[in-house]
């Protein structure tokens, strides 16, 4: 375990090094990125060694993996301040389960989605299963393909304004992927364009949650304030893992 908390602590150091690198050339302030775990694949007291070496933020992409994960990390550490958030698709018959686990969705990409966690966090709070209101990103599509799911561009008012409109679902902001076929430059471009537009109707929208093992440099240059780490903390998953 020691070994496995070392090679944890240099990653981690490596990344926050590109966060700084990257934020510098920007000329921006490190302070502005959150870095933000992404534990999938990997176990439970992975992530309790990296709540051990300053880390709050976690994420996860599978509703089922995560739930048991984030029971056995409270066993593990029932003291850290732990935020864990979505970031994979999720349907909405999950809606119930996640939001017992998740301070945040980031990844919101439909109307029917919203309503359904807005219901969800209304039960969970009134059966005293969770304290407030779900933090929620909208995920958007930076080229439009409905296959790998996120709002298109050009609806992400609309949906900006469901969310907005249940009083249990906060809206912080927008959650991308770059398209593998698109420049990164160009994928977190756009996505600062359609994030600036939203901000116009809801300046609470701020967070941008963009850039990953291979492209945080890019997403930095453009504007993310929430960089989604795995590969680059944890190792590689494998060909065979999401
Ligand atoms: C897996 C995943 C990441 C992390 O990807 P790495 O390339 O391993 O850093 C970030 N965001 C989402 C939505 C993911 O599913």
């Amino acid at each position: 375990m020691n070994a496995r908390r070392a090679e944890l602590a240099a990653a981690l150091k490596e990344v926050r090094t590109r966060i700084d690198d990257a934020c510098l050339a920007a000329g921006r302030a490190p302070e502005e990125v959150r870095l933000v775990a992404v534990t999938k694949t990997f176990p439970a007291s992975d992530a309790a060694l990296l709540c051990d070496l300053g880390m709050v933020d976690l994420a996860e992409n599978r509703e089922q993996e995560a739930v048991a994960k984030a029971a056995d990390l409270r066993e593990l550490r029932p003291d850290a301040p732990v935020r864990w958030h979505m970031v994979g698709r999720l349907q909405r018959n999950k809606a119930r389960s996640v939001v017992r686990w998740a301070a945040e969705v980031q990844s919101v990409d439909s109307p029917r989605l919203a309503e359904a966690l807005a219901r969800a966090t209304g039960n969970a709070v009134d059966a005293g299963e969770r304290s407030g209101p779900l933090d929620v990103l909208l995920q958007a599509s930076i080229d439009g393909d409905p296959a790998r799911g996120g709002c298109p561009l050009d609806e992400l008012g609309r949906l900006a304004d469901e969310v907005t409109r249940t009083g249990e679902l906060r809206l912080n902001g927008i959650m991308a992927v770059a398209p593998r076929a698109m420049d990164p430059a160009e994928a977190f471009g756009r996505l600062a364009e359609a994030a600036a537009g939203l901000r116009e109707d809801h300046p609470e929208a701020t967070e941008l949650s963009a850039g990953m093992t291979n492209d945080l440099e890019a997403a930095i240059t453009h504007g993310s304030t929430c960089v989604r780490v795995g590969t680059a903390l944890l190792g590689s998953r494998g060909l065979a893992s999401p």
